[in-house]
């Protein structure tokens, strides 16, 4: 069966390109953090009709008709979500009602909504610094949170690579933040949300955090609930979350009219109802035993990770990671962080360029690459796999220039694909023939 048979005959040029995307997420290793394999069952609900469908509002109370169908998709979604991010007491009970809005398109898009919800414009936000693990949609001035809002950002502490909760607080009090972000996009340690709130309540300001990284983690119960702490959390669905690509916001319910308006008609049109059929699929993934198997499997294999990259002579940012991603620091090594990416491209292992805390090579070099398990441990991998990864990553940074060493990795990094293959069923998959 030719896979994608109308796309093939209508666009050879999109299929071809699809094609080779299926190849390369399948032979290459991802260890992008931020990166993932959503299910096919998500796939699938991303690719069916409901992206025709223009459902303006909210379930029931929508500005076209025709809605009785996808109705039943967002409710199930913000249900499942609802289910998976409750905080519960020892007896199951819940600690704190929460809300939810699935409909953002993206993380930065959720972020966007809260902003225009809880803040106004010329309004104090505190977020961690971009360079310092922190987001774009975290104050950046190229960002519109940078550019609507009066941006003050607090840091990691150069000494231990973690956030300094002193310097959070010294700069809260003195710049007075209506709103206090926590949460980051390459920081290797676990956030502590309650200590957070007692300097958000110091001030006043509201607490958001963005677990766009490590919702899948908060779900599977490998990282802390920002709820009750945090008066709204924003994320991500398609990062350790594992689904479509999206963004959802959740609060506390007093906040929820304020969030749900900002979204639509704030910031957006209508929602993204294929996008939000798969976010109700991921949801119910993510509720099944599995999936806590899945993220405690994430974060050993980080652990087992960093540690073999650590026994091999390279530092990470901070000495290791609780959760699903660590930051290796190469400011003592001769290779750049731009270099190291390169280089561990061509030996079949993709990761991302990071600026390290004190970051002496600046932005577009950087000294630091961040890697995470997420997407190998979809793939099934495990502890020996984590260990054998890290050995191959030491031994082509620490050759920077031994063409014999990237290309020996290459050939394992394959063999490993092809010993954990992902989409294997799927039409026009390269590793169909052999599982
Ligand atoms: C990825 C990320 C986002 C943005 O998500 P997009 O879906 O790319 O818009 C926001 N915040 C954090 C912390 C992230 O890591």
């Amino acid at each position: 069966m030719s896979p994608m048979p109308h796309l093939a005959e209508t666009d050879p040029d999109v299929f071809a390109a699809v094609q080779s995307e299926l190849h390369r997420q399948q032979l290459d290793l991802e260890l992008i953090a931020s990166e993932n394999y959503a299910s096919r069952a998500v796939l699938e609900a991303a690719g069916s009709v409901l992206t025709n469908k223009y459902a303006e509002g909210l379930p029931k109370r929508r500005y076209y008709g025709g809605c009785q169908h996808v109705d039943v998709v967002e409710n199930l979604a913000r249900r499942r979500a609802r289910q998976l991010f409750t905080p519960l007491d020892a007896n199951r009970d819940a600690i704190c009602d929460i809300g939810v809005n699935v409909q953002p398109h993206a993380g930065a898009q959720a972020n966007a909504a809260v902003y225009l919800a809880l803040i106004q414009p010329g309004d104090t936000i505190m977020g961690l610094a971009l360079s310092h693990g922190g987001h774009l949609t975290h104050g950046s001035p190229v960002n519109s949170s940078g550019k609507l809002y009066r941006a003050v950002p607090y840091h990691v502490r150069e000494t231990d690579g973690r956030i300094d909760m002193d310097e959070v607080r010294r700069v809260a009090l003195a710049q007075r933040p209506r709103l206090i972000v926590c949460g980051a996009s390459a920081y290797p340690r676990a956030l502590d949300f309650a200590a957070f709130r007692a300097i958000a309540d110091e001030v006043d300001a509201y607490l958001m955090a963005d677990i766009a990284h490590i919702a899948g983690l908060v779900a599977g119960g490998t990282h802390a609930n920002p709820f009750p702490h945090c008066h709204v959390v924003t994320t991500t669905t398609h990062k350790t979350l594992r689904g479509p690509r999206g963004g959802m916001i959740m609060a506390h319910r007093a906040h929820m009219k304020a969030i749900n308006s900002a979204v639509f008609p704030g910031t957006q049109g209508g929602p993204l109802m294929h996008i939000i059929a798969a976010k109700a699929v991921a949801f119910h993934e993510a509720q099944q035993p599995a999936f806590r198997d899945y993220a405690r499997a994430v974060v050993d294999n980080a652990s087992a990770m960093a540690d073999r990259l650590q026994e091999r002579g390279l530092s990470l940012v901070s000495g290791g990671t609780d959760n699903h991603l660590m930051l290796i620091d190469l400011s003592d090594q001769p290779i750049s962080g731009k270099d190291a990416e390169t280089l561990l491209g061509r030996a079949g292992i993709t990761v991302n360029k990071n600026t390290v805390p004190g970051e002496r090579r600046g932005p577009m070099v950087t000294s630091g690459i961040r890697v995470g398990t997420p997407a190998m441990t979809t793939r099934g991998m495990g502890l020996d796999q984590a260990r054998l990864v890290a050995d191959l990553i030491a031994s082509v940074l620490l050759a920077p220039g031994d063409e014999e060493t990237v290309e020996t990795t290459r050939q394992r990094i394959h063999d490993l694909c092809r010993e954990y293959p992902i989409y294997a069923d799927f039409p026009g998959s390269i590793l169909g023939g052999r599982v």
